[in-house]
C-alpha cells in the first residue's frame, strides 16, 4: 500500500482518483504523509453539516491539511477568515443565538450584525 493509498482509504470521499494522486504528488512535496493524514482526520472532525465533502484532489492543492481546528480557535478566526467557507460555523452558532438562524447566508448575517452596531452606535 502506497502513501497515497493510504490517504485514499481515509479520505471520506473517493471521487477523482486520478486528479488526486496528482494533486497528492504535489502536496507531497511540501508534507510529509502523516501531516496530510492528520488534516483529513481534523477535516472529518471539524466539517459543518451542511457542507458537503471536498473532492479530494481540490482538498489537497488548496492545502487543507494545514487548516487549524475551527471549533478550538473559532474566536481569533472570526476576523481573518472572513468571506471564507470555513467561518461556516461560527455566523451559524451567532446567527441562531441572535437571529434565530433565519439569515441564512454568512453575508447577510455580517450585514445583520453591522447594521444593529450602526444603529446601537447612533441612539
Ligand atoms: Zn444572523
Amino acid at each position: 500500500m502506497t502513501d497515497f493509498d493510504v490517504f485514499w482509504q481515509r479520505f471520506p470521499r473517493r471521487v477523482g482518483k486520478l486528479d488526486a494522486v496528482k494533486a497528492y504528488a504535489k502536496a507531497r512535496k511540501v508534507a510529509s504523509a502523516e501531516d496530510i493524514l492528520t488534516g483529513v482526520d481534523r477535516y472529518i472532525a471539524n466539517k459543518p453539516e451542511y457542507a458537503d465533502w471536498c473532492h479530494p484532489s481540490t482538498w489537497l492543492n488548496k492545502g487543507r491539511w494545514m487548516d487549524e481546528d475551527d471549533r478550538r480557535s473559532g474566536a481569533d478566526r472570526r476576523t481573518e477568515t472572513r468571506g471564507d467557507d470555513r467561518r461556516g460555523l461560527e455566523w451559524l452558532d451567532e446567527c441562531q443565538r441572535i437571529h434565530g438562524g433565519s439569515c441564512g447566508s454568512h453575508y447577510r448575517h455580517d450585514f445583520t450584525m453591522k447594521l444593529a452596531e450602526m444603529k446601537a452606535k447612533a441612539s
